[in-house]
Order: C-alpha cells, then sequence, then structure tokens
C-alpha cells in the first residue's frame, strides 16, 4: 500500500471518530462510564500526529505502530483490545495483502481480541461487529455491504444483554441500549471500507 492511501486511512479513521465523539459519549454514558467517545478521539487525534512516519513504514509495521499507538493513548478497557486487533493485523498482513491474506489476518486479529478480552461474539461488544465484518470479507461482499453489515450488527446489539466490560454491571438494564464499541467499529469499518473503495 502506497504510503499517501495509509495516510488517507487514518485521516478518515480519525475524522469519523471525531464526527461522532459525542454520539459515542452519549451511547456509553448510557450503559457505560461515558469515556468511550474522548477515549477513541484521543487515541485516534494521537495516531493522526503522526500518520506521516507511520505510513512510511511497511504496511505491517505500520499497523503494529497504529496498534501501540491506540493502546498508550485510547485507555479504557478498548484501549488494549483496539491495539491488540491493530497490532495483531500488523503482525498476521503480508505488505501487499490481497483479499484472501486480509480475511485470514482479521480472522486472527480477531481471535487475539476475543482471548485479550476473555469475550466471544453474543456478548454485546465490539466482536459482535468485527465478527460478521470477517464473514462478509470471507464472503467476497463489496466494501459498501461489508460497511452495511457493520451497522446492522451495531445496531443488533441493542437488544443484547451485556456479558462483558462496564455494561455487564448492569445485567438486564443494559438491553436497549447499542454498545458503543460496536458502534465505534462500525464507524471504524465504514472508514476504512470508503476509503479502500477510492484507492
Ligand atoms: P471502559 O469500559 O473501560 O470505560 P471504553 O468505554 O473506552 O472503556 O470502551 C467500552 C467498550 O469496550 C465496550 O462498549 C465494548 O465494546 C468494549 N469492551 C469492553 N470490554 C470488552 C471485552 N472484554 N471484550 C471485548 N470488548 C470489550
Ligand atoms: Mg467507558
Amino acid at each position: 500500500m502506497a504510503a499517501s492511501d495509509f495516510s488517507r486511512l487514518i485521516a478518515a479513521a480519525a475524522d469519523t471518530i471525531a464526527a461522532h465523539a459525542e454520539e459515542l459519549t452519549a451511547l456509553d454514558q448510557a450503559i457505560g462510564d461515558g469515556d468511550h467517545g474522548l477515549n477513541m478521539k484521543r487515541g485516534f487525534e494521537a495516531v493522526r500526529a503522526e500518520a506521516d512516519a507511520f505510513a512510511a513504514k511497511p504496511l505491517p509495521e505500520a499497523l503494529k505502530a497504529v496498534g501501540t499507538k491506540l493502546v498508550m493513548t485510547v485507555g479504557g478497557a478498548s484501549g488494549p483490545l483496539f491495539g491488540t486487533l491493530f497490532m495483531a493485523l500488523g503482525k498476521d498482513l503480508p505488505a501487499a495483502p490481497d483479499r484472501n491474506g486480509l480475511t485470514v489476518a482479521l480472522g486472527k486479529a480477531i481471535e487475539a481480541v476475543a482471548a485479550r478480552g476473555k469475550s466471544q461474539p453474543g456478548q454485546k461488544t465490539m466482536l459482535d461487529v468485527l465478527q460478521p465484518v470477517y464473514e462478509a470479507l470471507a464472503q467476497g461482499r463489496t466494501a459498501t455491504e461489508i460497511a452495511n453489515a457493520a451497522d446492522k450488527a451495531a445496531e443488533a446489539t441493542v437488544p443484547m444483554k451485556a456479558l462483558r466490560g462496564r455494561a455487564s454491571f448492569l445485567g438486564e438494564r443494559s438491553i436497549g441500549h447499542m454498545d458503543a464499541g460496536a458502534r465505534s467499529t462500525a464507524l471504524l469499518v465504514r472508514a476504512v471500507a470508503e476509503t479502500v473503495e477510492g484507492i
């Protein structure tokens, strides 16, 4: 991937998180502690600040650098999990991945997040978006279809009962609200999908 394309990916991700920070805060206020919007914005602005340096690296190294920066800056439960996602992607992606390479790497990265979070899909977390995105990718869906699948998957967390993270402390009362991390994951997926489509 050209350095300019990686820079565009970072800008698109940071832009969407910044544009939706208040929405993410509101979602996390309903069933968490209300820090998810600021956590994500802080992290992605820190990544944006080093976008040029990261983009100059080979893709696997660039992704690892993004993941490391997110771990250091996002905080909360989601920081180490998003960090793990990007670091694991960097570990398993070839320098010039095709769709199959991307699918395999995303599958392994999801396993790494699940291991780190001691979690699995169905528990009202970011994994409930990541898993359907993996499946859509594996099925050869278009970028738009993948982004739409991510939105639908985030919506599908509304009726779920949280079994991991802060929202799980609410038990039944976590039902009826979208998971903040699922929403931020869907936003990132759309940003990446739309950017990749334009490359
Ligand atoms: P905190 O919960 O520490 O305040 P954030 O608000 O930044 O951290 O992130 C909360 C999000 O992190 C949740 O909405 C959920 O998607 C995700 N999350 C929390 N715990 C886990 C876990 N064990 N596995 C997967 N995702 C998790
Ligand atoms: Mg929170």
